[in-house]
């Protein structure tokens, strides 16, 4: 199938972008193609307007500001990946961005479009809610700043209004002595997971845990975070570190079934991931896997 027909539009700046969003009706924004493309093709999507956003100045990149990194939405996936700012100051990303697809789709694929995209089982929306970024958002209206925890709004549904597009993403690394875990299962590599998680542990000069992140995708319709299980932590000593809190909570959340997996089967392979995932993140501080 193709896709129905659509009047295209190739904007040069992010003002004519946001007057185009503000003007039409059933318009939808292309980036990589990816995700949009292969929709429209199956005729799942049939937007009136395509609005390319690759010829726009000033979207793509990743540069430090203060302590903060920031990526340009149309960072396409493969820059993330062989950024050496995202290596030294994000590493849990770029662990994560090893998942993504393939050499071809990682090539035209962008980190902004995943993040709107948002199927549930994306790496990249599940680090930002990992890493609490922020989604920069613009549009005739004006900029706003979304917090990750506001961004996702459910299946393939963020935060973004129909007028809005999403300018960059705003992550503070986590600085001192921490370690982290990243774990997905996928039938193949570069397809996407059935479930996957992401772990962060923070600790003190005495080993106690002083900051935890805890994160689960592709088993409730958003990525999650285990904030319960987190603040047990924090307090304990790494030595003490009890996987048990972590995997009940994980248990707790609402899995999906589908054609691939039942509910069941989907909610033990979140805890599992977890419990891997903080069990390496346990390592990298301590050099030991027990
Ligand atoms: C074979 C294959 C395997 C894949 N495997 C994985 C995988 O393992 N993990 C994974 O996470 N993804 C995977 N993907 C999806 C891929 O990562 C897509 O690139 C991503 O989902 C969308 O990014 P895009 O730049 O291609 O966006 P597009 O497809 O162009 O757009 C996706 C959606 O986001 C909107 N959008 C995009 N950018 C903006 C913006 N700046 N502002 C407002 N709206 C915007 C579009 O309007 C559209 O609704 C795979 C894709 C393919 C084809």
């Amino acid at each position: 199938m193709k896709a129905s027909d659509f009047t295209y539009h190739r904007p040069s700046s992010a003002q004519e972008l946001a007057g185009l969003l503000a003007s039409l009706e059933n318009a939808k924004v292309l980036a990589g193609g990816q995700s949009l493309m292969p929709m429209m093709n199956l005729r799942l999507l049939a937007p009136e307007h395509l609005i390319d956003i690759n010829k726009i100045p000033g979207l793509a990149g990743i540069r430090r500001d203060g302590d903060v990194i920031e990526i340009g939405a149309m960072t396409r996936q493969v820059d993330v990946l062989e950024s050496e700012i995202i290596a030294k100051d994000l590493p849990v990303l770029k662990a994560a961005l090893e998942h993504v697809g393939h050499v071809q789709t990682r090539s035209r694929g962008t980190f902004g479009g995943s993040c709107c995209h948002l199927d549930p089982a994306a790496e990249q929306p599940a680090l930002c809610r990992l890493l609490d970024a922020e989604f920069r958002v613009n549009g005739a209206r004006g900029i706003r700043v979304v917090q990750a925890a506001d961004w996702f709004q459910g299946m393939l549904e963020s935060a973004l209004a129909e007028d809005e597009f999403l300018e960059a993403i705003r992550i503070k690394p986590w600085t001192g002595s921490y370690g982290y875990g990243f774990e997905e299962y996928a039938r193949r590599h570069g397809d996407f997971a059935i479930a996957g998680a992401a772990a962060m542990l923070a600790v003190d000069e005495t080993q106690s845990i002083t900051r935890a992140a805890l994160m689960i995708f592709g088993v409730e319709a958003s990525p999650a975070r285990l904030a319960n299980a987190e603040a047990a932590l924090v307090g304990t000593k790494l030595p003490d570190l009890d996987v048990a809190i972590v995997t009940s909570a994980a248990r707790g959340l609402e899995a999906m079934s589908d054609v691939h997996v039942s509910a069941d089967y989907r909610s033990h392979l979140g805890s599992v991931m977890i419990k891997r995932a903080l069990l390496k993140a346990k390592q990298h501080l301590t050099g030991s896997s027990t």
